[in-house]
């Protein structure tokens, strides 16, 4: 017998049929479909770690486990108890606030100087403080109009973003601690007693608390026993949802709408500044300015911080140039 006359062995390849369950290829897709991204996240972390050594990532929000599976203790009633919450190391915790606020700050942590340039110094936010307040860039240019010496109502305080600006010296905008070179004096009306507190506590903070005059109270209520020189608007939007109408008509402002808001405002002032959304109605707001007779001047300016569009300003009466 042949040696080796076994036939060459040939590896015979059957097709097997796997029935994979119809989420797995989406799952996989959507990996797929993330993967540039975090890598463009993590990226962006990096340069901005390298640009600025004090920069920290922002917080999130919720801390999710990362993938499904948790060990789940029965309690003594048999009740399955949630796992304890992974804890946010100390050094990611904004520092000087309390922890609902901390826990808001989420993504608009890193425009915490944009917001109060003093930030670090103990400036102190709520939740909503951290997207509503005005920008200080915006704050500062707005109320560069307020005459040198005039008296301010700032209708809707809220942390006191824009009732420490009129009250800063030009001369020293970053410092921020030598004041008041303009003279002017400014009644903060805001409903919230607690914002009052932090708008107080942020006022000392900028040195300029003994020119503000706090006031706690409904604005609509308080209007016809005020008068000043200038009246500044920065009403509630209706919270971060109202950037996803197309056209943000006055009728949508809180708690009461544009018109009823400006007859309140000009029972104090002639001069009249507001503080709107990017989608706002511009020709609505301009026809604010008929509701005088003669009409107001009238001057809108679309205010622009790090490139992004953050409001439109409206300035009526004489703080419109
Ligand atoms: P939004 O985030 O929707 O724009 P804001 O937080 O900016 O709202 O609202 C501005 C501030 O106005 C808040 O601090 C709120 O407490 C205050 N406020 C609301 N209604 C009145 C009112 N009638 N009188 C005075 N202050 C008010």
């Amino acid at each position: 017998m042949a040696k080796g006359s076994a036939t060459p062995t040939t590896a015979r390849r059957r097709a097997i049929a796997v029935a994979l369950p119809t989420y797995v290829p989406h799952r996989f897709l959507r990996l797929l479909a993330a993967i540039p991204k975090i890598a463009r996240r993590r990226q962006r972390q990096r340069s901005l770690i390298a640009a600025s050594p004090s920069f920290r990532p922002p917080l999130r929000t919720s801390e999710k486990p990362r993938c499904g599976i948790q060990s789940r203790t029965p309690s003594p009633t048999g009740e399955v108890e949630a796992p304890p919450k992974p804890k946010r190391p100390e050094a990611e915790q904004p520092p000087h606030e309390e922890p609902a606020a901390a826990a808001a700050a989420g993504k608009y942590w890193t425009h915490r100087h944009s917001l109060f340039s003093l930030y670090d110094r103990g400036v102190r936010m709520d939740a909503e403080g951290w997207y509503s307040a005005t920008p200080e860039a915006i704050a500062a240019a707005q109320a560069a109009r307020a005459s040198p010496a005039g008296l301010v109502v700032d209708a809707f305080a809220g942390v006191g973003g824009n009732s420490i600006q009129p009250l800063r010296s030009p001369g020293n905008p970053v410092a921020g601690i030598s004041v008041s070179c303009r003279g002017c004096y400014v009644i903060a009306v805001e409903i919230d007693p607690r914002k009052v507190e932090l708008a107080r506590h942020n006022a000392r903070i900028y040195g300029v608390e003994d020119m503000i005059e706090f006031v706690v109270g409904d604005f609509f209520r308080l209007a016809p026993s005020l008068k000043a020189d200038l009246v500044f608007l920065s009403p509630p939007w209706g919270g971060p949802s109202y950037s996803q109408t197309p056209i943000y008509t006055l009728d949508m402002l809180k708690p009461k709408d544009g018109y009823t808001l400006f007859q309140a405002a000009q029972k104090i002032a002639g001069n009249i500044i507001m503080f709107l959304p990017r989608n706002v109605d511009i020709n609505q707001v301009e026809e604010l300015s008929w509701l005088c007779s003669p009409p107001l001047d009238f001057e809108s300016e679309e205010n622009y911080v790090q490139h992004r569009f953050r409001g439109i300003t409206a300035y009526f009466g004489n703080a419109a140039w």
